[in-house]
């Protein structure tokens, strides 16, 4: 997710180290082994928003960018290459996010490549530390060489522009999921919380999904409506993905997986990726987050209105009001809560890690951005998850239901001919 200027900006600034740190209270000897199983592990993220400011062409990954804001919205930066290193991560979802605005403005495909050239670059630019990878083989390969596998999916499906064409050349450069919908319900599915239009996916919709299970496409429920859900379980031959949700059951919004969801999503043999954004995670945060947003709401209309040729002085003012006026943000052991509860409708076959790093204005108390990952690894170990659990939850389930979706992906290349291949909605 996306949103703009944020409130406890301060809460993710008071870093310097990007070594793992033992949690408070934590015992010594299980933090030592929860840190040997994280580095073992194949770890994927399902969903990172750095791509967005990477559009910047000063933009470099390998800048340090702990305690750096983002200029568009004052939000923390939670990713740069030696935070990558520091959280074991071995496949990264880049997020090619397309928003709203942009796509009434007509230039969701063109924002599209600009984030996809964007990531070839950054890969181009860091051989030694990253590695571009469309499979799942690609992204074990990745482990055996100790890079991190640079993954993309698309945010926000008008950004094929109502085009089968269009969405098999966004998998021929190298997208692997693609989220229906962001926050907008659009021509041919419906968004989480906006007024449907198309009764969940419309034909055209229904035929996107098909594409994808064709191509080997993964596609991703979050952001979309609770019927879109249903529609895409009713139809989609291969795994599907909830790149970056949490379960409804434990915090009722309507970004988040609804138990009887999560239960076909079981039947299907996708997975569920956990979003570490508090307010997702927990009511009380969300409540909280809510109440100052409105509370402050006069006082951050006026330094706007102040600040409004001068972004980095707006930053800082902000900054100083949102010091002044903390709330309550859950920590991070609410993310093994979800993983938890997903696990026991679900199952522990079918639930990951999709943090939505970068795309969140602050993480859970505990938790500064990428670096502090291996804290989830010893919680799960903490509340008796086996490492055989843990390496699932890591990336493991992804990379399960990942491969089959290649799978059904061969099948479906033998079964189909060339016919629809221009086919394209009005
Ligand atoms: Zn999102």
């Amino acid at each position: 997710m996306k949103k703009a200027l944020t409130l406890s900006l301060f809460l993710a600034l008071n870093v310097c180290t990007l070594a793992q740190t033992m949690p408070k209270n934590a015992d010594p000897k299980l933090w030592a082994r929860a840190l040997a199983i994280h580095k073992r592990a194949i770890i994927i993220d399902g969903h990172n928003d750095i791509p967005s400011p990477m559009t910047d062409d000063d933009f470099d990954l390998a800048t340090p960018s702990v305690g750096k804001i983002h200029l568009t919205d004052g939000t923390p930066y939670h990713t740069d290459l030696s935070r990558f290193k520091a959280s074991g991560i071995t496949g990264e979802f880049f997020s090619i996010y397309v928003g709203g605005d942009t796509w009434k403005a007509g230039r969701a495909m063109p924002r599209a490549m600009d984030m996809i050239d964007a990531t070839y670059r950054q890969v181009e630019r860091h051989p030694q530390e990253l590695m571009f990878c469309t499979t799942a083989a690609d992204i074990r390969r990745a482990k055996q060489l100790g890079k991190v596998c640079a993954l993309m999916g698309i945010e926000g499906g008008y950004a094929i522009e109502n085009s089968l064409s269009a969405l098999r050349e966004f998998y021929r450069l190298g997208v692997r999921y693609m989220t229906l919908t962001h926050n907008v319900t659009h021509d041919w599915a419906d968004a989480h919380h906006d007024t449907p239009k198309n009764n969940g996916l419309s034909d055209f919709g229904k035929d996107v999904v098909r594409e994808m299970n064709r191509l080997g496409m993964m596609v991703d429920i979050s952001h979309v409506s609770k019927k879109v859900m249903d529609d895409v379980l009713d139809i989609s031959t291969a795994p599907i993905m909830a790149s970056h949700s949490d379960a409804r059951a434990l915090n009722d919004h309507t970004r988040n997986i609804p138990d009887d969801v999560l239960k076909r999503i079981a039947k299907n043999g996708g997975v569920v990726m956990v979003n570490f954004y508090p307010s997702f995670l927990d009511a009380k945060t969300n409540d909280a987050e809510n109440a100052m947003t409105a509370k402050l709401k006069p006082q951050m209309d006026a330094l706007r209105e102040q600040y409004k040729n001068d972004k980095a002085g707006l930053n800082e003012a902000v900054r100083k009001l949102e010091e002044a006026n903390p709330f309550y943000v859950c920590d991070y052991t609410r993310i093994v809560d979800h993983i938890d509860h997903i696990k026991q409708v679900a199952g522990i076959d079918h639930v990951g890690l999709g943090s939505d790093f970068d795309g969140v204005p602050f993480l859970p108390a505990g938790m500064n951005g990428m670096e502090d990952l291996a804290l989830v690894t010893y919680e799960m170990l903490r509340r008796g998850y086996t490492e055989t659990e843990i390496r699932k939850v890591l990336g493991e389930n992804f990379l399960r239901a990942f491969a089959q979706a290649e799978q059904v992906a061969k099948i479906g290349s033998r079964k189909i001919s060339g016919e629809g291949s221009l086919k394209r909605i009005k």
